[in-house]
């Protein structure tokens, strides 16, 4: 087995709440082992300009597990998908001595995660995205303080839309995804949920408000999920024609980003920055780590981004004939049940709004 003398990490593509704190518990769990740390700035922009510190004790990831951001900045880096890129990533690993690398972030993340292993450097992906849209997870670092976030922006909304008898209608983040938008609509107690994954019946939401209307609601809170590309805004209005209720239309935009992070996140992130060192020193390589039901574990990153193409319905024919039965199966299943269970919880959002 490699002996790992320093590895590396990053945080690459969207921040997260929570990084800091998955930062912290890689730097911890290595420095434990007597590895040191090298702590890669702006992701693949920092390992190709080699642009770094390194941490060598406990003490220089102090007072970071509250934070929100991420300490090691980040930046969007195409470079790094060119040969070029790669060899003076390469280079720089080869250079500082860096043995293995931790890498936080989403599927771009990941492809650069991929990219590095096959070049030979063992690189491990850890899920960070508020948008909670990695299919072979349950959840993502930043998920629940972007969702907590979302849900006591709408509190604030609902308490003014109440006085004043109005419909509030509330874009949240998630890019493509709607995990955000139906868990957050079902917490703050949306009248109406509408996400990409479950056709959105415009006329039954409607009449849904005007009965609650005329049985004497006098505010109405409707979420609404960004990847419904400009439907939000369009719908404020439609429900302002057609309900005769005053409505107002508002983007929480990158406000989900930032915050303190909450236990939660704070606890995944330090979880599987754990196991993110425990799998690299055992040997591991080319993998992201997961949490399903519960438990730790990891899968190969090739098939995390391919069951994610599988769930957003962008798997070629050729793509799919070249799975193995196994795969084909366990990945059908895994997105059979996010689908399953997002239908679960669309359903509660209406039978309780
Ligand atoms: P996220 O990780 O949040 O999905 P991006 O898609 O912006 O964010 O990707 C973050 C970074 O990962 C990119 O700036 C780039 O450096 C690297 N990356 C993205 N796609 C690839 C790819 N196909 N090959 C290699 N590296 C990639």
């Amino acid at each position: 087995m490699a002996t790992f003398r320093k590895i590396g990490i990053l945080t690459s593509g969207g921040d997260a709440p929570g990084m800091n704190a998955a930062i912290r518990a890689v730097a911890r769990a290595a420095l434990s082992r007597g590895i040191e740390v090298y702590a890669i700035r702006e992701g693949y922009k920092g390992l190709i300009e080699d642009d770094m510190k390194l941490y060598s004790s406990p003490r220089d990831v102090s007072n970071i597990i509250n934070l929100s951001g991420t300490v090691l900045y980040t930046a969007r880096c195409d470079e790094f998908k060119y040969p070029e890129g790669m060899a003076k990533a390469l280079e720089t690993c080869r250079e500082r001595e860096i043995d293995g690398i931790i890498a936080i972030g989403g599927d771009g993340t990941f492809r650069g995660a991929t990219d590095l292993s096959a070049h030979g450097i063992p690189t491990i992906g850890i899920p960070g995205t508020i948008d909670n849209d990695v299919t072979s997870t349950d959840v993502t670092i930043g998920f629940d303080t972007a969702m907590n976030t979302a849900m006591n922006m709408i509190d604030h909304l609902r308490d003014t839309c109440e006085s004043h008898a109005r419909c509030n209608v509330v874009e949240v983040m998630g890019r493509w995804a709607g995990h955000i938008a139906l868990r957050t609509g079902i917490a703050s107690g949306a009248t109406i949920v509408a996400i990409p994954e479950i056709p959105f019946d415009e006329d039954a939401a409607i009449a849904k408000i005007i009965k609650q209307k005329n049985e004497g609601k006098r505010s109405f809170i409707v979420v609404v999920s960004e990847g419904l590309v400009g439907y939000a805004e369009k719908l404020a209005k439609t429900i302002q024609e057609k309900t005769g209720v005053e409505t107002k239309f508002a983007r929480l935009a990158h406000i989900q980003r930032g915050g303190k992070p909450t236990l939660q996140d704070r606890l995944l992130a330090s979880e599987m920055g754990a196991a993110a060192v425990h799998y690299l020193l055992e040997g591991m390589s080319d993998i992201v780590i997961r949490k399903v039901d519960g438990k730790i574990g990891y899968i190969n990153i090739k098939k995390a981004l391919t069951v994610d193409r599988m769930f957003k319905g962008k798997l070629t024919d050729e793509e799919r004939a070249a799975l193995s039965p196994e795969d084909k199966v366990w990945m059908e299943t895994r997105c059979n049940a996010v689908l399953g269970d997002m239908k679960r919880l669309y359903a509660i959002a209406n039978e309780i709004s």
